[in-house]
């Protein structure tokens, strides 16, 4: 769609360049990432993009600490990552990466970063580094730099903890999460509709689950357990976690069959979770 109200592009090159304009942004003019968003609308209060592609910042860096997926890279680069061996979650990123309502033409263009900023409840690069307790380090004002935990990054529909102006740098997961055997579950109204309920649970080495909910919820919620619950068990704790108003409501799904989906995958996943405890005892 054309952006009739953009009057100037501006395309800073190299990382220095992108970060000196952190924080700087007033209210008309905005980050450009893929774009798949911004131009999939109109956008009546934006002047100015500030395109951040050229920002050449490498888009996967795997270390001894984790992996760092930088805000540019795009889903299909994270989608074709080769994984360490020892990374039992990793099946996540295909997973989370093939979520989308989208085809392959979005997939080439669509950031990281742009999904995690849109902070919408169906946004399944959220769901990926939420579950994984992945870091979002942030550039804000004058060269200022923070971070916050990636499962409160999204605080609800369309919003984030990101101040005016700042800008998503990259997002670092901790390597000792990627090696936790994961569960997946997801599910949407129609084969290509867009996530209803998404659905992950994680086994830490104490025997413990993290449960990660997102798309039913209009923000990501965790449910920990020291010990993997039975199914029964598991569904118990999402209805004492979330309450009955807190469901997200939408035409991708009523609030009481994303409760319901989302209880009986807490079941399954702790089932799976369950097995893969005793095999590993
Ligand atoms: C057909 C179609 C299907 C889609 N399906 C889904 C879906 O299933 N789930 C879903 O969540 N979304 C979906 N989207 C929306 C969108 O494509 C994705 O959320 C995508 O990941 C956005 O990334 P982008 O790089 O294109 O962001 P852009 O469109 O470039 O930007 C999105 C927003 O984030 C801001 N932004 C981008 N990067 C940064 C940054 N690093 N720091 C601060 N702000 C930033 C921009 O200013 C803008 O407000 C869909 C869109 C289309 C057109």
């Amino acid at each position: 769609m054309d952006l009739n109200t953009v009057e100037e592009l501006d395309r800073p090159k190299g990382g220095a360049a992108v970060a000196a304009r952190a924080g700087r942004l007033n209210d008309s003019e905005a980050w450009l990432a893929g774009g798949t968003w911004l131009f999939s609308e109109p956008q009546p209060r934006v002047s100015k993009l500030v395109d951040i592609t050229g920002a050449g910042w490498a888009p996967l860096t795997i270390n001894t600490c984790g992996l760092e997926i930088a805000a540019t890279c795009t889903v299909a680069e994270l989608d074709a990552l080769r994984t360490p061996e020892d990374w039992r979650a990793a099946h996540l990123i295909g997973a989370c990466s093939r979520a989308f309502l989208a085809s392959f033409k979005i997939w080439n263009v669509a950031t990281v970063g742009g999904n995690l900023c849109m902070g919408l409840p169906a946004g399944p690069m959220i769901s990926l580094t939420a579950s994984l307790d992945g870091a979002c380090r942030i550039f804000g004002r004058d060269g200022s730099e923070w971070e916050v935990p990636a499962l409160d990054f999204v605080v609800g529909p369309q919003q984030t903890v990101l101040r005016p102006g700042e800008l998503l740098r990259s997002i670092r997961i901790p390597v000792d999460r990627l090696r936790r055997p994961a569960a997946f579950r997801r599910i949407a109204l129609s084969p290509m509709g867009r996530t209803g309920a998404l659905v992950i649970g994680t086994l830490a080495p104490s025997g413990g689950i993290d449960i990660t909910i997102t798309g039913a919820t209009p923000r990501p919620v965790r449910i920990a357990f020291h010990t993997v619950p039975d199914a029964t068990s598991a569904a118990r704790a999402v209805d004492a976690a979330i309450p009955v108003g807190g469901w997200y409501d939408d035409v991708h799904g009523s609030p009481e069959w994303r409760r319901a989906m989302v209880k009986e995958f807490a079941g399954e996943i702790s089932e799976e979770l369950g097995a893969a405890a005793r095999m590993r005892q």
